[in-house]
């Protein structure tokens, strides 16, 4: 049985209110995914999930791009069991693919301090792409430390804890169909 955004409501009387719903999550991802359609015609880029949030987001995304392309995953930490990023990036999991020459586009979930991805993206420019992109699911724009660009962004939310749509909190809820706000 599958339940609606407003079924896991109240079934989950913790989540305070859904900040986005997952039909707006689905027409966002859309359109996102034509873009990078058009944008990558004459190429095969490499998708480049970063786990684990961002695995819906691979999901949904790759499946609205028309272009052929790869996909692969890597792993990193970067909040030390806190809720606060170090901006230390640790590598869990490295890709398999030589990336080399490729068009890669870097699929995440959220863009909090931006010190993640940003580290992520020095890592992976001392391998010699030919271009390197962010698609980012969600923007927290306003707790930015270090300025990223962030070629495809699907939401900008305010500064609030945000779960489901693969983010978790304590491992759990990756599965809403929603982004959710929690209760404080
Ligand atoms: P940054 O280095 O940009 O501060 O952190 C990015 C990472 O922090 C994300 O990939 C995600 O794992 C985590 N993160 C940041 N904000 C949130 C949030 O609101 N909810 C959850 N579940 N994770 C978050």
């Amino acid at each position: 049985m599958t339940f609606d955004d407003q079924e896991y409501l109240s079934r989950y009387p913790f989540i305070d209110r859904v900040l986005i719903s997952s039909e707006e999550i689905t027409r966002r991802v859309r359109q996102l995914g034509n873009e990078i359609s058009n944008d990558y015609k004459d190429s095969v880029p490499i998708f480049v999930c970063i786990l684990k949030g961002a695995y819906p987001f691979l999901a949904d995304l790759t499946r609205c791009v028309s272009v052929d392309h790869e996909v692969d995953f890597m792993a990193v930490s970067s909040y030390d069991g806190g809720t606060q990023s170090t901006g230390v990036v640790k590598i869990e999991k490295d890709l398999k693919s030589n990336i080399t020459n490729r068009d890669c586009i870097l699929v995440e979930d959220i863009i909090d301090t931006g010190l993640t991805i940003n580290n992520l993206m020095e890592l992976l420019k001392t391998r010699n792409p030919r271009s390197l992109r962010v698609a980012a699911l969600l923007d927290k724009k306003g707790a930015r430390k270090i300025d990223v660009p962030l070629h495809y962004t699907g939401f900008e939310i305010p500064q609030e804890f945000v779960i489901g749509y693969g983010l978790d909190y304590d491992e759990k809820y990756r599965n809403l169909p929603f982004i959710g706000i929690m209760k404080a």
